[in-house]
């Protein structure tokens, strides 16, 4: 059983018959482009295959004859009939369906989290978010008390949050029902669904009560130009979300939404962290300096991007926000 309870090693083959079909997925893979690490993702996910046995290339030919015959006379357990694996590889290369909605997870961080076309894949890149958190909070209280992540899609960033912080109660707000359905699963998932609370709503709106109460904000916002989403890979521009994607003409529309509302939920001093692409960080620093926040940060992601904007909310800034 995994950890959803169903039930693994239902089907069984030969490790020759799944070889044959790895040789079919590798040609038709390399005809459309496609790297055959995806093939290897996939039948890790798939079957009772692992790694070294994948690497070490089992049922072919040419490896050492001894372990070759005992692989190609030995099962190999599947979690879906080969039929059902053939027609999700056909997806893969003819539709560009994302290998990680296909298989219905992806590892992120600590987590093997749950994802389907509701929901934005975490991107690697989005595990440093957490990264920069920590470093800004360092030992003072902000690691207590509430934290938002809005727009939580599969509740990434909320479990990670969660998991760095264990003295935090971590509030998820997404305005889709059906993305909120899969982070509450992967919080639960992980036993974290005490931890998360879920709002259906738009950005700070079912946050109402937490008023000048948060220690801090999260959000991996929609921060793509309406117009370049049509150029990005189609494995994302036919597949994923757009309302995880778009953020209109500029791409800065959720960004600035988020810089004006939230002096009126963060506590003084309280952190202001976002994800975003490179080029829009110092438009969101001055959006961020005319909204009286202070200390704002610029982060590079590992591959020296301009990835992340933090910035720590003024006590006047929120003195001002309960005023309107
Ligand atoms: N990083 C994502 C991408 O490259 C975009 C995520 C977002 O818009 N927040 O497609």
């Amino acid at each position: 059983m995994d950890q959803d309870g169903n039930q693994e090693d239902a089907f069984q083959i030969s490790g020759q018959a799944l070889w044959q079909w790895r040789q079919w997925a590798q040609q038709v893979a390399i005809a459309a482009s496609v790297p055959s690490s995806e093939l290897d993702w996939f039948l890790l996910a798939l079957t009772g295959l692992d790694r070294l046995t994948l690497r070490l290339g089992a049922g072919k030919a040419g490896g050492s004859r001894q372990f070759d015959q005992a692989k190609r006379a030995s099962l190999v357990s599947l979690k879906r009939p080969l039929t059902e694996l053939t027609a999700l590889w056909q997806q893969r290369v003819q539709q560009q369906v994302p290998v990680q909605y296909l298989v219905g997870e992806t590892p992120w961080r600590q987590f093997q989290l749950t994802v389907s076309p509701a929901v934005l894949i975490p991107r690697p890149e989005t595990e440093e978010l957490i990264e920069v958190a920590i470093a800004r909070v360092g030992h003072t209280d902000l690691a207590l008390g509430h934290w938002a992540d809005l727009g939580t899609g599969s509740g990434a960033i909320a479990l990670g949050l969660a998991a760095a912080f264990p003295q935090a109660t971590v509030h998820a707000v997404d305005i889709s029902a059906d993305a909120l359905a899969i982070a509450h699963h992967n919080a639960e998932r992980y036993q974290m669904a005490g931890r998360i609370q879920f709002y259906q709503g738009s950005w700070f709106n079912p946050l109402e009560p937490l008023q000048h109460q948060l220690s801090a904000v999260v959000s991996n916002p929609p921060y793509i130009p309406t117009a370049t989403l049509a150029q990005l890979q189609p494995e994302v521009a036919h597949h994923e979300p757009h309302l995880a994607l778009d953020g209109g003409s500029d791409g800065l529309n959720s960004l600035r939404h988020l810089v004006a509302t939230a002096p009126n939920y963060l506590k003084p001093g309280g952190l202001w962290l976002v994800e975003l692409m490179q080029g829009q960080a110092a438009d969101v620093v001055a959006l961020l300096r005319q909204q009286n926040f202070c200390e704002p940060q610029v982060h590079r992601d590992l591959a020296g991007i301009e990835r992340f904007v933090s910035a720590m909310c003024a006590p006047e800034a929120a003195f001002s926000g309960s005023l309107r």
